[in-house]
């Protein structure tokens, strides 16, 4: 059956190359993009022609519309903890406020799939982590306007599937990069790639010995695809999505930093609960998206990120001296 989509957040990393991914689809009847332009941009969905796409600009919290979806796809929410710690109260509408509002968009008998994240399980004390752990959290916390509203749509959505049978698809992504972060997103690997390509100052907080699960893009993004779309599953998530090679921060450093020669590591102070560790446990990926893995290696997908961004900086030099 063909479907009517929309995807709050679409403009965003994650969400316009899922947006890609999905027009490649031939029983997809429709594609609203639902996006307030807060940490997304127009451009990254500028080449998209297809006639069955449209955008919205607009909050997710608050946006109305007399047409019902087969699919809604929420991913309206800045990922990046610089810009969530900057507006903590907007970070907490997008996620719940958002849920909440689009929840009445949707046709009756239609699915709801949420992009949590990997920030529920805090620092965690065991690893890798499976869906059952329940986290080690600080709900009054630097970070707790993203991994608690997160936590809290989770349950929202979970306890309408309990009560009323919805539809719910929920993954939690490990951190994923790849082209297409904004150039002030400020996350590791994309801010560690322009340092490299402009200051050539690469900043590490703290020793460096934090470690994260790196995911390409292209690999995370054909794990959401199979997952929201497929019908019959066994297992409705919470699901992991992510690589599961655990590399610490200051190696990635010193491979981006290895890519350009003279650039070179300064440490800083560390970053106030900062989690120590990340790893997903994919035992349950594997079983409901059967030959599904994040094949992308860190030094080939930083390799891909790398070049992408020297594209666009020196793309945005050349129109300087114009
Ligand atoms: P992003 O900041 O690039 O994209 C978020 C998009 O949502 C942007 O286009 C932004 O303008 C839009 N947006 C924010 N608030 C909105 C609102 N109230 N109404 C409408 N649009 C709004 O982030 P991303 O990395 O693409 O992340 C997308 C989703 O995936 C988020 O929900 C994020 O929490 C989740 N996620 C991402 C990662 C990651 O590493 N990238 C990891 C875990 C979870
Ligand atoms: N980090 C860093 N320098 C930077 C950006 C990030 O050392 O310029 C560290 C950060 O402190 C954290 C890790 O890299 O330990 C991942 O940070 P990111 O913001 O990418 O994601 P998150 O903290 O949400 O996992």
């Amino acid at each position: 059956m063909s479907r009517s989509v929309l995807v709050s957040g679409g403009c965003g990393f994650v969400g316009s190359h899922l947006i890609d991914r999905l027009l490649r689809r031939s029983d997809l009847e429709k594609l609203v993009v639902v996006d307030n332009l807060w940490t997304g941009a127009r451009q990254n969905i500028a080449h998209v022609t297809d006639p069955r796409f449209s955008l919205q600009i607009a909050d997710a919290e608050s946006f109305s519309s007399s047409q019902r979806f087969d699919e809604i796809i929420h991913l309206a929410s800045p990922a990046s903890p610089i810009w969530y710690m900057r507006e903590p109260v907007r970070t907490i509408k997008a996620n719940i406020g958002g849920a909440l509002n689009l929840l009445m968009l949707l046709k009756p008998g239609g699915r709801f799939c949420f992009a949590s994240t990997s920030e529920i399980y805090g620092d965690p004390e065991i690893s890798p982590q499976p869906e059952s752990y329940r986290g080690s959290v600080d709900c009054t916390g630097p970070r707790a306007s993203y991994d608690e509203s997160k936590r809290c749509t989770e349950a929202l959505l979970f306890e309408q599937q309990r009560v009323s049978g919805l539809d719910v698809r929920v993954v939690r992504i490990f951190n994923t990069y790849g082209p297409r972060t904004r150039i002030d997103d400020g996350r590791a690997i994309s801010n560690f790639v322009i340092q490299a390509l402009t200051t050539g100052i690469l900043t590490v907080y703290g020793d460096g010995s934090q470690s994260r699960s790196w995911g390409y893009v292209d690999d995370i993004v054909e794990g959401l695809e199979r997952f929201f779309w497929r019908d019959s599953i066994s297992h409705r998530g919470p699901l992991n999505i992510g690589n599961n090679h655990e590399v610490s921060v200051l190696r990635i450093a010193e491979f981006v930093s290895s890519l350009v020669p003279g650039s070179r590591i300064e440490h800083q102070p560390p970053v106030p609960q900062d989690p120590t560790n990340r790893c997903p446990d994919l035992t349950w990926a594997r079983h409901v998206l059967p030959g599904w893995e994040a094949k992308t290696g860190y030094q080939e997908g930083i390799e891909r990120t790398f070049e992408w961004f020297r594209q666009q900086i020196a793309a945005t030099m050349r129109s300087k001296a114009r």
